[in-house]
């Protein structure tokens, strides 16, 4: 049997990156994946495809809604979907190309096929070759799978899961989209920019769970002045086929909806992939929402395995999975691995995006935390008309006792890349006036942030 220091389960960016980190510190290091292609969820049917085609939809909604305005006459527009999808999977080939390539830099021995704990901790690789192997550490880095709902069965074809709804070559007339989190607004806005009649369906009173609500109120206006519908507070029950067409039933307030449809996406959020891995032979028990419970070492309950991105407790975001996959493998080398998880970003790549980090003000009141809040319009920002680009505000939270920087929420466009400065601040432990303070360059939207935080003392210059 062949032996390693180090061998991780899963090559998303929670797996892959734990794998180049343990090469890096000079462990002997393997790396198993079941799929045809590294990179996980994320790179393969995930982050990466669902940006490349956010990207191009929204160069097309500019081009059919906005050129004008800008003097840019454009006839006869149409959209070739296939050319879109085929730009989409070059991306992830190109992607899928440079994880390999540091993967086989860093010598690091990849197995093809399914691993599965056996009880003396080795490791079961069911697939070509179907080797065994065994290693001091085990990283389980598993990732997740869409989350089906038994009441509305999944053909692939009508009623489908986002990996399928980033892949259709046409554009269909009416899609419903159960889930307004962040991969349902994101693949709802592709689809609504290529023509469809997109409703987003939710059971909550708010899009976006969990967000700030004037963050998650203004979101909603904006993308339902885009053309999205909402129907909040509305709970899927079935499904109903009445000839050739599809109907999806659901509960509002006690009515009973029937709302047709041609395509359904389901994104009501994801599971953590743990039945393949034998975890039974070595007595491991799941958490009540099916994950892989683990101390602040990523060590679970036994010893020498350790578990991190989707697979255990936390956003399930591949930034997560990254810095973890950096942690664990740290702090295996006896170094000081850490995440922060006061500073994790999450991001809606709508447009605009909405970036937030940190908590958020009802979050403060939950917790009776006093805080102050500044407020800045992106329509008060010069570079934001200058560009077309108004929709949106900053909001920043600071501490009532000692400013101290607790959250910063952002709609507008480029929200993704104006966060990181906010992290960097919450990183250090700033407060809202050193934000104040920090010179941007002018112009630019990142003075909403500037602003925004001035606003914390009433100090705003370019707004009341
Ligand atoms: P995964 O990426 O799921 O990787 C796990 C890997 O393990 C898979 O390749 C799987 O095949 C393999 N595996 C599972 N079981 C076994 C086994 N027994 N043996 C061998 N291999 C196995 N996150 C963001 O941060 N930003 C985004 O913009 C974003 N957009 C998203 C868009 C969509 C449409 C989706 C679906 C997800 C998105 N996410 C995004 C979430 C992100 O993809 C996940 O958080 C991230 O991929 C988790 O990484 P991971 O390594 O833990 O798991």
């Amino acid at each position: 049997m062949e032996t390693f220091d180090i061998s991780v389960i899963g090559s998303g960016p929670a797996g892959y990156v734990a794998a180049i980190k343990a090469a890096q510190l000079g462990f002997k290091t393997a790396l198993i994946e079941k799929e045809p292609h590294l990179g996980g969820t994320c790179l393969n049917v995930g982050c990466i495809p669902s940006k490349a085609l956010l990207h191009s939809t929204e160069h097309f909604h500019f081009a059919a809604k906005k050129a004008l305005n800008h003097g840019i006459k454009i006839e006869k527009l149409s959209a070739d979907v296939p050319k879109m999808m085929k730009r989409k999977d070059g991306v992830v080939d190109q992607l899928r190309q440079g994880v390999a390539y540091l993967v086989k830099a860093r010598k690091i021995k990849v197995f093809s096929g399914t691993a599965s704990f056996q009880k003396d901790l080795s490791l079961r690789i069911t697939g070509k070759s179907d080797p065994n192997i065994h290693a001091k550490h085990t990283i389980i880095a598993t990732g997740s799978t869409p989350i089906a709902l038994p009441f509305i069965p999944q053909d692939g074809t009508t009623v489908v899961s986002s990996t399928k709804a980033i892949a259709w070559n046409t554009v269909p007339k009416k899609l419903l989209v159960v889930g307004a989190g962040a991969i349902g607004l994101e693949l709802g806005s592709v689809w609504s920019r290529l023509g469809s009649d997109v409703t987003i369906i939710e059971s909550l009173s708010q899009i976006g769970a969990g967000l700030d609500r004037d963050v998650s109120q203004l979101a909603q206006k904006i993308f339902t002045q885009q053309g999205l519908h909402f129907q909040l507070g509305t709970k899927v029950t079935g499904l109903e086929k009445k000839g050739k067409k599809t109907f999806l039933i659901a509960d509002k307030n006690g009515e009973k909806l029937s709302l047709e449809a041609d395509k359904i996406l389901v994104s009501v959020g994801r599971k953590a992939n743990t039945k393949d891995l034998g975890l039974d032979q070595i007595g491991l028990e799941l958490d009540q929402k099916g994950r892989i419970p683990v101390d602040s070492s990523y060590q679970t309950k036994r010893s020498g395995v350790y578990a991190i991105g989707d697979v255990i407790a936390g956003p399930m975001l591949a930034h997560k999975a990254e810095e973890e996959a950096v942690a664990v493998v740290e702090l295996i080398a006896g170094q000081a691995g850490h995440v922060d998880y006061k500073t994790i970003p999450n991001v809606f790549y709508t447009y605009p995006e909405i970036a937030t980090v940190g908590i958020n003000e009802n979050e403060a009141s939950a917790l009776k935390t006093k805080v102050k809040v500044g407020k800045f319009p992106l329509a008060a920002n010069g570079r934001a008309i200058a560009t077309d680009s108004t929709d949106g505000m900053v909001k920043v939270i600071s501490d009532a006792n000692n400013d101290r920087l607790l959250g910063v929420q952002i709609i507008a466009a480029n929200a993704s890349e104006m966060i990181a400065s906010a992290v960097t601040h919450i990183t250090y432990g700033g407060s809202a006036e050193d934000v104040a303070r920090t010179v941007h360059a002018h112009p630019t939207l990142s003075e909403s942030i500037k602003e925004a935080a001035l606003g914390v003392d009433k100090n705003a210059i370019h707004s009341l």
